[in-house]
């Protein structure tokens, strides 16, 4: 999984480096996020998640890109799209099975249509039908309630792959539905291919069971070190007032870098020999931190806002979000270094 410029871990090259590492298949958000890496030289089979509008046919045939078709109506625009060009359009086909989002409806009472629906689709002339999948709603959350409903998902994936082999005479080649939660809980329904994201760059609750670590770091420097008395009010909004003398430092990282507004006066991050805690409102563009404990922290400092030292669950929690955000939240401005 590679969508969102691979969780804000820079797509072309994550994606360059999964070629190399013999990776089957990268899976994007939409046909931008594809032509990315068909620019930059990825070559490997990139299935589109989301939607392209039927009018684009002809860019992603032209450049080898698998799109999901998750209704039969949508099929038969592409199936026509491509007719008209006289070419062929590879697919992957989505079915909602409880997560309510994108895919042909098959659950409960809409399982004889749904069917119906997807023995249509496999008959369409134009388009080659490569792949079937779903996607998971609580596959990554503990508890009963949460393992039935992923295993009644899984089920009823299997159930409909099942149907219309028998009735379309039709052979899926892949099927896949695992993302990261049940990579790691439920390896049994890893079936012909699975999409992890988060765990792919190391995050995830279970990451660590696996033998994985965190792979982004986002550090920043110490730009400027000043006391205060006692009684000084720091940054926009005087939200934090200095209770003693204080070394204060301040941070070459905001919130337009990434790091949420909502954090402020809340999370605490990794210098050398410790953790400082921020203070004060997070601006645009800086923040402050109390460094009168770190005497050995001086400008140029580096200062880890989240990775290996300092959990990005910290920060995820006083922002009232998931590592997904943060990640992704890594503004353009913020250069990727890759070691
Ligand atoms: C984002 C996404 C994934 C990956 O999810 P993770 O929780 O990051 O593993 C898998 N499948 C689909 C359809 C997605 O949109």
């Amino acid at each position: 999984m590679v969508k969102a410029d691979a969780y804000g871990h820079g797509a072309v090259a994550v994606s360059r480096l999964l070629q190399e590492a013999g990776a089957d298949y990268l899976a994007v958000s939409c046909l931008d996020e594809a032509l990315e890496l068909r620019q930059n030289g990825v070559s490997m089979p990139i299935l589109i998640l989301g939607h392209t509008p039927p009018e684009y046919t002809g860019t992603l045939i032209e450049n080898g890109i698998t799109q999901t078709v998750s209704a039969l109506a949508k099929a038969r625009e592409y199936s026509e799209a491509a007719g008209a060009l006289g070419k062929t359009l590879k697919i992957h086909i989505k079915l909602d099975t409880g997560m309510s989002r994108l895919g042909y409806l098959c659950a409960g009472e809409y399982f004889e249509t749904g069917v119906e629906n997807l023995c249509r689709t496999v008959a369409l002339p134009g388009l080659d039908i490569e792949g079937i999948y779903t996607h998971f709603a609580v596959s990554d959350e503990p508890g009963e309630d949460c393992e039935a409903y992923t295993r009644a998902q899984f089920k009823l994936f299997t159930d409909v792959i099942e149907a219309v082999e028998r009735q379309g005479g039709f052979r899926f080649r892949i099927r896949h539905c695992a993302n990261s939660g049940a990579v790691v809980s439920y390896p049994e329904m890893a079936l012909d291919m699975v999409r992890p994201g988060l765990l792919l760059y190391g995050y995830g609750d279970n990451s660590g069971r696996l033998g994985l670590r965190p792979c982004m770091r986002l550090v920043t420097t110490v730009s400027t070190i000043k006391f205060y008395e006692p009684g000084t009010s720091v940054s926009y909004g005087r939200r934090f007032v200095t209770a003693r003398r204080t070394r204060m430092g301040v941070l070459a990282a905001g919130y337009a870098d990434g790091l949420p507004r909502l954090c402020s006066n809340k999370v605490s991050f990794a210098v050398p020999g410790g953790f400082t805690a921020q203070r004060g409102s997070i601006c645009m563009d800086m923040c402050m931190v109390d460094l009168t404990d770190l005497p050995q922290v001086n400008v140029g400092s580096e200062v880890e806002l989240f990775g290996a030292e300092n959990s990005i669950y910290k920060l995820s929690d006083a922002a009232q979000t998931i590592p997904y955000e943060l990640l992704c939240a890594v503004s353009k401005r913020v250069p990727r270094v890759y070691t």
